[in-house]
Formats: structure tokens, C-alpha cells, sequence
């Protein structure tokens, strides 16, 4: 989600006459995108900011901002932590970061142009003050944070590219009103809103024409789109009405979404996998931990056996369905045989993959004061174990894919090895194969699989 919001952002800044560039050092303006689900991922995201400083040694104007979750969650605070930054903007803003940081920029590049050499305050653009200090470098605080109404609706644009796109990101939803007792994702994201179905086929329609082929819906709790704002129809949700009317557009392959939660996971989204066949076989479907009492512990509103019946449905829906989750392990107050629960679901259920997480305290969270926190030899080991599961779990699984043939949607040159291309089937996997990239990518191809390693498949195509 945090890469498909960056994306807008920075086609706004593309279609109003920026470069993008891959080197920090050329830039104007260096924003980043933060995430508050980890404290490890904002301790990297200041540490990052903090080391970039330096820039403004050499280049005065340069623009520094935080958007997304942390900026959210935290505001202006994070100017005591970093003295140079210049801009935070949080989730329901991003459609404003370009005004922010071109106004900064240009009023600063102006000020640098008139030497100008007194103290000058700007009127307040939210919490605006702009003034020049003694070294003679503006500095500027814009802090917004605000919620602002429809802020769901422009996260709908795509950076054109220069090779053949074959898949591509699709925000259809803001926000949670869950409150699951670890997460903070509800304060940074705001309540649930959907976008209107009409703007979401326009845009699809749009990647279509441009060669995209497959499609991921985004949304916090993807299934529950739009049930606060629009109707059911003939007994189905407003998100089995998007996937059939996602389903209709011409050209498109491949439908995929994530993630889904098991409330709302009804049976007419089940019934939507047996006759929308642009569907991929595979969902993503966090399951957290096997044990009710540790789910009720996360406020997670729904017993294991409703998420193992779903799985069960699924896989009678669509026989070769792949399924994969996340897991905490080491929730405050985790036992041994909660743990042991996780573990019997895991292979009950019998995961493609799984990510796991070792639970960190969040702040502002309900679970980081809770008690019977565990130690972190003991999370590391619990962690260590799942993924021992796993990996037998998934070795044995691309195993049995050796000597099948699958269908695979090219996606270019293989991240690892430009050599090769990359491709995934149905199921998700990621399949590597020799060919010439401008002749498959953005195509579907079948693929012999010939062998696997752990995760990846690799196999050569059969041509018709
Ligand atoms: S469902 Fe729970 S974990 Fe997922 S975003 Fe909402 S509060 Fe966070």
C-alpha cells in the first residue's frame, strides 16, 4: 500500500515537470514513504533521514519531508528528531505533498536568488513558518495531518513507464475500523472509505491499455470495501460487485487482491472464485495466531475455526488455491501451547508461505502495556521454529509443481539476474525462465517446470 501511495506522489511531481531520480544525491527534494506497523521500520526511516543531512551542505534548497504513517502518528514531533526536515504529511494528504515541497522549494531557490538576509515568516499554510536563519538556509515546517474527506479517491494515477508494465497496484480503500490490539494502523489510516467502483474500472481500463494484465485490489481489509457507503446487490457485497466489474474489462488477465480479514469473508466472495476465472489462485490471508485465546488478546474478532473453515471453502471453490498468511509470534502472554496451536494450524491449513513476525510493542497500542511480554530469546525461538515448518511446508509444495506445466504472466528481466526473466504463476510463485524479454513480458506463457529451490521455480517455456 505504502508503495502504490508513493507512486502517486511521485507521478504528481513526473506530470508537473520533475525527473524522478535513483540518486538521493541529485535531488531537489527527498520524501520518504513511512511505515509505523514495525518500530524497526521508523527507527530506519529516521536514521535514514538523519543521515541525509549532509545534502544540504553542498545544496541548500534541498526539500526533506516525511509522508504516510509515522508522519501520521507522530507530527510535528519528529522535528525535534530531525532539525532539518522540512515537510510531514500524513496518510490523507499525499495528493498535497506537491504544492508543499514545490512551494518550499521555489520559495527558497527565490530567497537564495535575492539574498534575501532577514528573518522572514511566511502566512501559515496549516503549521507553515518559513523563515531564513543566520546560515542563510530556509528553513520551512509544514506539518498536515488532517483527515480530509474523498482523500481515498486520488490515489488513482500510475508513473508511465518506459518497458511494458504486466502488472500493477490498485488502492480501492483507505482506512480500518478494526482495532486489532498490536496495530496502529487505524489511527494512521483513518476510518474505512472506498472509492466508487465506476473510478476503479476507469482505472484499471487505463493500466489495460497501457499493457498491464494483472491487477492487485489494495485495501486494509480488502473484502469489507465500501460496506459503509454502498449497497448490497442481489445478496452480494460491494467488493464481489468491484471484482465482477473488474472481471468485465477487456484485456485484463489476472484479478488478485489483498489482504482479506475473516470477518466479512462471506460466501458469496467463496462463490466468486468458481465463476470469475480471471481470478488468481491464490489469496493472502493473515491468520495471526492459531490459538482463540491469543486472538481474543488481539481483539481479533473471530474464532480459528472460522479462519479454517474459509480456508476450507476456498480451497473446495478452487481445488489448486495456494494460501498464504502472517503471523505474530510471541503475542504478550503467547504460552507454549498457544504457540503450539499456531503450529498445528500452520500445517492443518498447509501454508505456501507465511510471513512471521516476532511481535515488537508499538506505541499507543494496546498490547505494548499488556502483560506477559515475552522475552526475545523466546520469540526468536518460536519465530525460528514456524519458519522451519514453513520452509518444509513450501520445499515440499514447489517440489510436487516439478514436471507441471504453468501458465506464468512475464514480468521482465529477473530482479536477480538480468539475464533471465521472472514471471509468477497463479498461485503466486515466482518462476524463472531463459527468453527474450521484449518478445514475452506482459504476456501469459506456458512453463515447464523443471526444478525448484526452496521459494523459486525454474522451468523453460513450451511455445504452441
Ligand atoms: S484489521 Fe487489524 S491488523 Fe489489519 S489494519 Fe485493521 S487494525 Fe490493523
Amino acid at each position: 500500500m505504502n508503495e502504490r501511495d508513493s507512486e502517486q506522489v511521485a507521478q504528481t511531481f513526473s506530470e508537473r515537470g520533475y525527473t524522478l531520480t535513483p540518486d538521493e544525491q541529485d535531488a531537489d527534494a527527498i520524501l520518504i514513504n513511512t511505515c509505523s506497523v514495525r518500530d524497526q521500520a521508523e527507527q530506519k526511516a529516521l536514521g535514514k533521514m538523519g543521515m541525509m543531512g549532509k545534502y544540504r551542505e553542498k545544496r541548500s534548497h534541498v526539500v526533506f519531508g516525511f509522508m504516510g504513517c509515522m508522519a501520521q502518528s507522530r507530527g510535528s514531533e519528529l522535528f525535534d528528531r530531525i532539525a532539518h526536515l522540512d515537510l510531514v504529511v500524513g496518510t490523507q494528504k499525499y495528493h498535497r505533498v506537491f504544492d508543499y515541497v514545490d512551494g518550499i522549494l521555489s520559495r527558497r531557490l527565490e530567497a537564495r536568488m535575492d539574498e534575501v538576509g532577514s528573518e522572514m515568516v511566511t502566512a501559515r499554510v496549516e503549521d507553515e513558518v518559513i523563515k531564513v536563519n543566520q546560515d542563510r538556509v530556509i528553513s520551512a515546517r509544514v506539518v498536515d495531518t488532517e483527515e480530509e474527506e474523498g482523500s481515498q479517491n486520488t490515489i488513482r494515477d500510475h508513473i508511465p513507464r518506459e518497458q511494458q508494465q504486466a502488472t500493477a497496484f490498485v488502492s480501492i480503500m483507505q482506512g480500518c475500523n478494526m482495532r486489532c490490539s498490536f496495530c496502529i494502523v487505524p489511527d494512521t489510516r483513518g476510518k474505512e472509505r472506498g472509492r466508487p467502483i465506476a473510478d476503479i474500472v476507469e482505472e484499471v481500463k487505463n493500466l489495460v491499455s497501457k499493457g498491464v494484465r494483472e491487477v492487485t485490489l489494495l485495501g486494509q481489509i480488502v473484502n469489507l470495501y465500501g460496506r459503509t457507503e454502498f449497497e448490497k446487490v442481489n445478496g452480494k457485497s460491494p467488493f464481489v460487485q468491484l471484482l465482477e466489474a473488474v472481471h468485465d474489462v477487456e484485456g485484463l488477465e489476472r484479478i488478485r487482491f489483498t489482504s482479506p480479514h475473516p470477518i466479512g469473508y462471506r460466501d458469496d466472495l467463496v462463490e466468486a472464485f468458481t465463476y470469475l476465472p480471471k481470478l488468481c489462485s491464490h489469496i493472502h490471508f493473515p491468520m495471526q495466531s492459531g490459538s482463540d485465546r491469543i486472538l481474543k488478546l488481539m481483539r481479533r474478532p473471530y474464532k480459528n475455526e472460522k479462519f479454517l473453515s474459509i480456508c476450507a471453502k476456498m480451497k473446495e471453490a478452487r481445488p489448486d488455491l495456494a494460501i498464504t498468511t502472517d503471523i505474530i509470534v510471541g503475542f504478550p502472554g503467547e504460552t507454549e501451547e498457544d504457540f503450539q496451536e499456531t503450529l498445528k494450524c500452520m500445517k492443518e491449513v498447509g501454508f505456501d508461505n507465511s510471513f512471521i513476525f516476532r511481535y515488537s510493542k508499538r506505541k499507543d497500542t494496546p498490547a505494548a502495556e499488556m502483560d506477559g511480554q515475552l522475552s526475545e530469546k523466546v520469540k526468536e525461538e518460536r519465530n525460528q521454529a514456524l519458519l522451519r515448518v514453513q520452509e518444509e511446508l513450501t520445499t515440499k509444495k514447489n517440489a510436487a509443481l516439478i514436471g507441471t506445466l504453468q501458465q506464468v504472466l512475464c514480468e521482465g528481466p529477473s530482479k536477480t539476474n538480468k539475464e533471465r526473466l521472472s514471471g509468477r504463476t497463479s498461485q503466486n510463485k515466482i518462476v524463472i525462465f531463459n527468453g527474450d524479454a521484449r518478445e514475452f513480458t506482459g504476456r501469459l506463457v506456458n512453463i515447464r517446470i523443471e526444478d525448484s529451490t526452496g521459494y523459486t521455480l525454474y522451468g523453460s517455456p513450451e511455445l504452441e
